[in-house]
């Protein structure tokens, strides 16, 4: 984002505006964090703001500060669609391409409006107006909206605690709670200041990760004890859930979101994947240590991507053939993923 850029959109802001942010399908605690809090910000300028997600959020996030107000594809596709049609300026929030928006990309691919991307993840395509994209040294959406509002158009005195909470949720959510992709001075001393606006972080996180259902937390129990597989010759783990195993627990939006990172958590394993069965496919999460690439993994084999560390796909043959193909892929990799992770 150059400071043509800047000047270029202060300009269209300066006016009121209709205004659609679109964040991704399945959206994270970061996709909704960063997309509330820009729509917070733009309404108080003065602008009609609508966020529109293409699938309903998580139960754990429902608490959030305007929540309620997003409004969701599979729902209202026509009003989404109008929404999106009318809108003078599109902001795409924490995706990297279109079809990430899935039942909204038809419309927004089309769309010739002023189109800006804010967002954090690896070769973002171009088609926008205005780019802003950090995908290292940052470690998250929402850590670039605060970056957007406060300094590139000098607005910080119009975040408040609301807008505060809404940052500090796609910060710790995309973080782990501030244990990866925060390698930077930056994220600590905006997480600094969005303590200043008043936020109770032990609050927020326990909202976030005290949050869970019984069947999820059973779920989560035995993922660990039955579904969980390591490859110690390739330092590698995963988890695999079928639909049976997802009805037994009740399964609900959300409730293997973070599941991935245990396989990830066992000594020498610096590889994992999680292989969810959806209808007419099979869900892909990958996590890795140091400088396996996973975005790279993903992008080859899964039809997928995202950063080095942490990335998702999708696979259309069977749970059997997915696990059998992943695993035949490890011997080319076998050197690379038996390197220590930690120099
Ligand atoms: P998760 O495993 O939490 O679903 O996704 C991990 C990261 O990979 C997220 O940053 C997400 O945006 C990205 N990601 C997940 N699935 C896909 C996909 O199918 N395509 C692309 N390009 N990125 C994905
Ligand atoms: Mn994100």
């Amino acid at each position: 984002m150059t400071q043509e850029d800047i000047i270029a959109l202060k300009k269209r802001l300066s006016t009121p505006q209709n205004i659609a942010i679109v964040i991704h399908y399945n959206p994270d605690g970061d996709a909704l964090g960063s997309s509330l809090a820009l729509a917070m910000y733009l309404t108080k300028l003065g602008h009609r703001v609508n966020v529109l997600s293409p699938n309903i959020y998580p139960a754990y996030l429902e608490w959030m500060p305007n929540c309620e107000k997003v409004l969701i594809a599979t729902e209202q596709l026509q009003l989404c669609e109008s929404i999106l049609t009318e809108a003078d300026i599109i902001f795409c929030l924490d995706f990297n391409a279109f079809h990430r928006a899935s039942l909204l990309e038809p419309t927004l691919a089309a769309s010739k409006k002023f189109k800006v991307l804010i967002d954090h993840h690896i070769d973002p395509i171009q088609d926008f107006d205005i780019i802003y994209s950090l995908t290292s040294q940052t470690s998250s959406t929402s850590e670039l909206i605060y970056q957007f509002i406060a300094d590139k158009l000098n607005d910080k005195h119009l975040i408040d605690k609301r807008m505060a909470e809404c940052m500090y949720v796609g910060i710790i959510t995309d973080t782990g709670s501030l244990s990866y992709s925060c390698n930077n001075a930056s994220t600590y001393s905006i997480v600094g200041d969005l303590m200043k606006f008043g936020i109770d972080g032990e609050i927020i996180h326990k909202r976030v990760y005290d949050n869970f259902s019984e069947d999820r937390v059973h779920l989560l129990g035995y993922c660990l004890f039955k579904r969980l597989i390591v490859l110690d010759e390739y330092s590698t783990s995963y988890i695999y859930l079928t639909k049976e195993d997802l009805n037994y627990f009740n399964y609900q939006q959300g409730d293997t979101e973070g599941i991935v990172n245990y396989g990830l958590s066992i000594k020498n394993v610096r590889f994992t994947a999680i292989f969810t069965e959806r209808d007419e496919r099979i869900r892909v999460s990958f996590r890795s240590k140091g400088n396996f690439d996973v975005n790279s993994f993903a992008r080859d084999h899964f039809n997928g991507g995202g950063h080095k560390n942490a990335s998702g796909g999708n696979s259309y043959v069977s749970m059997n053939e997915t696990i059998e193909n992943f695993i035949r892929l490890l011997p080319q990799y076998k050197s690379l993923l038996n390197q220590p992770w930690d120099e």
